[in-house]
């Protein structure tokens, strides 16, 4: 009976340790850093949340869409060394806003959120915006020769969800609208609402020219990835009470990155059927 206990308790730990390592490693994976030097003056990095960086080319002004969370952050905010910055956060998501306290000078742009949105979403170290721009409401702004076009698609993946259209590269940085080859982050208490984040990929199909699309999380994509990711929630919410029809959509999204009880197929499953019972 001792032994039998032993082992048990032996099979405990290594579960735990193993779980504590799988966990390590894709925290290290969506932490990781990655620079994509664009052109002479736009620069994307992957990770943490991805971040697109425009500096004029005098090198007077920059804008940061999105300053990622912690350790990624702070990488981020080395390599920025333009005094003017203008930040732009997609949504109030740690992994896009964490690095806002870095910027004291910045001005900060983000979708309409009440305090208490923001606040029970992020820290409330994480400084609130400066500029909040309303549900289909547009700012325009020029960065040396760009013009750039700030856009809230209104609530999808969290309550406002604001896109940066970068006119001249047809350069668009979606914020978690679009998870590229990963399930997606669906949360009730941020707002998401897959209904009407379908409808928001549909209309920036049709707003945007699009030769070139920065995902919230994952590799770099153009207007594909919008038709991608809808294709994604539809086929889903198809599933609902097929469990063939799931079988043959967890197969087919196999490869996309998982993290057991945040971002997977069954998650997101659950989620869509409680959206459509009219609990979420
Ligand atoms: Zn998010």
């Amino acid at each position: 009976m001792k032994k039998v206990l032993q082992i048990v308790g032996l099979l405990i730990v290594f579960v735990i340790v193993a779980g504590g390592i799988y966990v390590w490693q894709s925290y290290q994976r969506f932490m990781k850093v990655e620079t994509i030097q664009y052109d002479p003056q736009l620069t994307i990095y992957l990770g943490g949340g991805n971040s697109v960086v425009l500096t004029s080319e005098d090198g007077s002004a920059a804008l940061v869409v999105d300053t990622k969370m912690r350790g990624a952050a702070e990488i981020l905010k080395e390599k920025i060394k333009v005094k003017e910055i203008t930040i732009v956060n997609t949504h109030d998501h740690f992994d896009h806003v964490g690095g806002n306290s870095l910027y004291p000078q910045a001005k900060i742009i983000a979708g309409q959120y009440t305090k208490k949105q923001w606040d029970d979403d992020v820290s409330k170290a994480s400084r609130y915006p400066d500029i909040t721009l309303k549900p289909g409401e547009e700012k325009v702004l020029k960065i040396g020769s760009e013009i750039v076009h700030i856009y809230n698609m209104g609530r999808a993946h969290t309550w406002n969800d604001v896109v940066v259209y970068f006119e001249n590269r047809k350069l668009l940085a979606t914020g978690d609208l679009v998870f590229n080859n990963m399930h997606p982050a669906v949360i009730a208490k941020s707002g998401t609402k897959v209904a009407l984040w379908i409808g928001a990929l549909e209309a920036l199909s049709k707003k945007y020219q699009i030769k070139t699309l920065v995902p919230g999380h994952g590799a770099v994509a153009d207007q594909n990835a919008l038709g991608v990711m809808k294709g994604y929630f539809v086929s889903v919410g198809d599933s609902i009470g097929n469990k063939e029809k799931q079988a043959i959509l967890k197969e087919k999204y196999k490869n996309y990155i998982t993290f057991p009880g945040m971002f997977s197929f069954n998650n997101t499953l659950k989620f869509i059927e409680q959206e459509r019972k009219g609990t979420k």
